[in-house]
């Protein structure tokens, strides 16, 4: 068993790491709580919702299971939970746990944050990417205008992760969380990156797998504690996540998984590191190892206009310029602001670069 802590201004909450540890929840639910709502998706509710419900000992347990899916971190659906949980009778001595990947992780915590001005919630992640999303009390749900942009920083009381789970993920899936582990690869430990790029990802062997989101949880868990507010070192984790953003939105969600939009996203923001710093850095070898192991990273032409109107959008502008994250070096990431007619420009040659080579 690996257990972390993070110490959030609000409180300290533990983070379990284990196979199996969903067959015994109940002795890492620390608090007496009057009721229990689970929030999952269908997907996994059919692969681990009756595992989880045994091992809930406790008598009042309800669920919610939405159909999986970025479209339902919306307002209809985060309305229609908070009815639901009206209607159980749920009071502000229950618990939520959130079940599932980052759409579940980051909805689900969102209603706890704001169920009778907050309620306590347990993050069960079940996906690679949710490594990332469940550490550090980010919860959010979608604006048509723009990702995660109606939400609060609300840390949970434990985060319990199952890496059996992760067993029986689709191979897009399992490529769209590494996208995020190379993310903090890049800004924090060159060793992590070599190792990453190392494998292939659909032969990974399962301890490799085990080291690489332990290492993935310990540099964000950093992060976070240094800057739970992402006032200054957290603005590091959105690596990538400026065009990734803009390019799900764009796109429309569920066109490319969160991850693969972040793969271009970081092949952009060293394209433009190596543009605006002259930084060394292995952007040849990252493509390489994207297009081995299928990301998608050639897209039908997109207008760098519309994409960076769309970055404008980000709750990273700062005095209305867009904020990139670029690289120095691996391991050593600065803020960058960025003026508009400049992205564009490079935009257009990261396109063009992409598409030819
Ligand atoms: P993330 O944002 O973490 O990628 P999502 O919540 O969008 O996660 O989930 C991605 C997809 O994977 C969804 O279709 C979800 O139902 C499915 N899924 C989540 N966890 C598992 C799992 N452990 N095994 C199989 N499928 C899963
Ligand atoms: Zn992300």
């Amino acid at each position: 068993m690996q257990k972390l802590q993070i110490n959030a201004t609000t409180h300290i909450y533990p983070i379990y790491i284990q196979a199996g540890i969903r067959h015994s929840l109940s002795d890492y639910i620390a608090k007496d709580y009057d009721k229990i709502l689970v929030i999952t998706d269908e997907n996994v509710a059919t692969l681990y919702l009756a595992d989880i419900r045994c091992s809930l000992h406790h008598e009042q347990v309800y669920t919610i299971t939405l159909p999986p899916g970025e479209h339902v971190k919306q307002l209809q659906t985060f309305y229609d939970i908070h009815t639901k949980a009206l209607q159980f009778g749920l009071t502000r001595q229950s618990l939520i746990i959130a079940l599932g990947g980052g759409v579940i992780g980051d909805l689900a915590g969102f209603v706890a944050a704001t169920y009778m001005r907050g309620i306590d919630y347990i993050q069960m992640p079940t996906t690679i990417l949710a490594h990332d999303s469940s550490v550090g009390g980010k919860v959010a749900i979608n604006h048509e205008y723009g990702k995660n942009l109606i939400g609060q920083f609300y840390s949970p009381q434990a985060v319990i992760y199952d890496m059996e789970t992760l067993q029986t993920l689709p191979l897009k899936e399992v490529r769209s969380g590494y996208a995020e582990l190379l993310k903090e690869a890049l800004i924090a430990e060159p060793t992590l990156y070599n190792s990453i790029l190392s494998i292939k990802i659909n032969n990974i062997v399962v301890e490799q797998l085990k080291m690489h989101v332990r290492n993935g949880i310990m540099i964000k868990a950093n992060l976070v504690e240094k800057d739970e507010k992402e006032a200054n070192e957290r603005k590091y984790l959105n690596f990538g996540h400026t065009l990734g953003h803009a390019l799900e939105t764009t796109l429309g969600y569920g066109t490319l998984a969160h991850g693969e939009a972040v793969a271009i996203g970081i092949l952009f923001a060293m394209f433009v590191s190596e543009k605006k710093l002259s930084a060394q850095l292995p952007t040849k070898d990252m493509y390489r190892w994207l297009l081995d192991n299928d990301y998608p990273i050639h897209l039908q032409e997109l207008s760098s206009t519309s994409l960076v109107k769309q970055m404008k959008l980000d709750k990273k502008v700062v005095s209305n310029h867009v904020q990139m994250v670029l690289l120095q070096a691996i391991g050593e990431p600065i803020l960058q602001k960025m003026d508009e007619a400049e992205l564009e420009g490079l935009l257009e040659q990261f396109f063009k670069k992409i598409n030819n080579v």
